[in-house]
């Protein structure tokens, strides 16, 4: 790594740093420049005894989540095997364990990083709460590719045996009130439960709650109740299982086929009026086909628990995190289902705030404010100290103070 850094500066080379490949916008790739490509370094070391990992920056999460559960143990990552690790913890990393163990950063101990020194050098840095803090602040949210090449994550782990699951799906005519139930019920609910909801298009005819808690069966049907209750579910499904297997019950491996998508996110703050949860009905009733979704993640407990400005992830006040979802096959469908997402995501703008940086979307006009709120100016001055020559440089990459934005 420290060898393709000083390559790419005596060269005067363009180059991006990749590992997992899932960036939305493709900021890991690009044209006639040079890909650093972490991925085969994916070796994962545990220390039982101090309940820490040292995982290399080209891990996947089903091969974090594999190996630790060796060990009984694990982190709160995302939900599909192929994302890589390194993206989703620089940008916060939201899963089925947020609200009991906190966002995937919040669980980093230390970070090592490859970034620029001198005019043409290159050096490695280790940065913790300790040494180089700043810079730690900022790969704490911050996002991918903005500081330098991450070569190693040194995360705390968590003991996990076993732990429930659910998955309770209603029709469109439940559309209403299954959302208002979830929404109300999800961010409250025990810590030990994060949970899910998808609104699909209305061809689809599907709203699928899904969830994880990490108590008994018994204990989550009790808490399931206020969803349950609420018209008139076709399924209901809560199992206990081996935690490894409530990782492959969440996962899904069409994530990582290739497909024409657009997604773009935002937070909640506070829960949809009716008007705004008529907004989403109405965008699913015209979607463009029904691959087309609404998706969100309950948000709060631990992960709610830490300040908005004591990591880079700013949205710590938010309840949920929701995500717009569109797919389609024939390259002419592209405009309409990318106007789809523009006009859903600027319809909800009046009731939601923000973006994650994770989600990341060019068609955001403010997205430095809109991924990092007050967070940014913070950042704007890692990048400045650390990355002086703007280096690390994509289309959405945090200006260094230097730039005007
Ligand atoms: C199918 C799918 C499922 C997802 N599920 C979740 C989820 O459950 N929870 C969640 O929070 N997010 C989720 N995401 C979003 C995901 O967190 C981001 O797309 C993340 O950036 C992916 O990281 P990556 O390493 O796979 O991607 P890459 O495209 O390789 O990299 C993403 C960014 O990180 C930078 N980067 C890569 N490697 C390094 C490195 N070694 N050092 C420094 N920078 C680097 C890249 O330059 C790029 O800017 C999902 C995305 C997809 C496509």
């Amino acid at each position: 790594m420290l060898n393709a850094l000083k390559w790419v500066r005596e060269n005067r080379i363009p180059f991006r740093v990749r590992s997992g490949r899932h960036s939305y916008e493709n900021f890991s790739l690009v044209n006639g420049g040079l890909i650093i490509d972490v991925s085969e370094m994916h070796e994962i070391t545990v220390n039982r005894k101090g309940m820490t990992a040292k995982i290399e920056a080209g891990a996947n999460l089903g091969q974090v989540y594999n190996e630790l559960w060796k060990d009984g143990t694990t982190i709160p990552g995302g939900t599909e095997s192929s994302v890589g690790l390194v993206g989703l913890t620089l940008g916060g990393g939201i899963g089925m364990l947020s609200r009991w163990f906190g966002l995937t950063c919040d669980n980093l101990l230390e970070v090592e990083m490859v970034i620029a020194e001198g005019h043409s050098d290159a050096k490695l840095v280790k940065a913790n709460k300790n040494h180089n803090s700043e810079l730690f602040w900022a790969c704490c949210g911050g996002g991918g590719g903005n500081f330098g090449i991450v070569t190693s994550l040194t995360f705390k782990v968590h003991p996990i045996s076993k732990v429930s699951v659910f998955s309770i799906i209603w029709r469109w005519d439940d559309f209403e009130a299954a959302f208002d139930a979830w929404q109300k019920w999800a961010p409250n609910t025990s810590d030990r439960l994060t949970s899910e909801i998808e609104l699909k298009a209305k061809e689809a005819n599907q709203i699928i709650a899904q969830g994880e808690f990490v108590g008994p069966s018994t204990k989550l049907k009790a808490l399931l109740r206020p969803l349950t209750d609420t018209g008139s579910p076709v399924k209901v499904l809560i199992k206990e299982v081996p935690y490894i297997q409530a990782v492959r019950f969440f996962d899904d491996p069409s994530g990582n086929q290739a497909a024409y998508r657009k997604r773009s996110g935002s937070f909640l703050d506070k829960p949809f009026s009716s008007n705004a949860i008529l907004t989403m009905k109405q965008f699913l009733e015209n979607a463009p086909n029904e691959k087309s979704g609404i998706w969100h993640q309950s948000l709060g407990g631990a992960a709610g628990r830490i300040g908005p400005t004591e990591t880079a992830f700013y949205y710590r006040d938010t309840i949920i995190a929701q995500e717009y979802l569109a797919t389609w096959d024939n390259p002419a469908e592209e405009r309409r289902n990318i106007r789809w997402i523009e006009e859903l995501r600027r319809a909800l703008s009046r009731h939601t705030t923000g973006d994650y940086v994770n989600w990341s979307d060019r068609l955001i006009r403010d997205w430095p404010t809109a991924y990092y709120g007050e967070n940014l100016n913070r950042l704007r001055a890692v990048k400045k100290a650390y990355d002086p020559f703007n280096l690390f440089e994509f289309p959405q990459s945090i200006p260094p103070f230097t730039k005007w934005i």
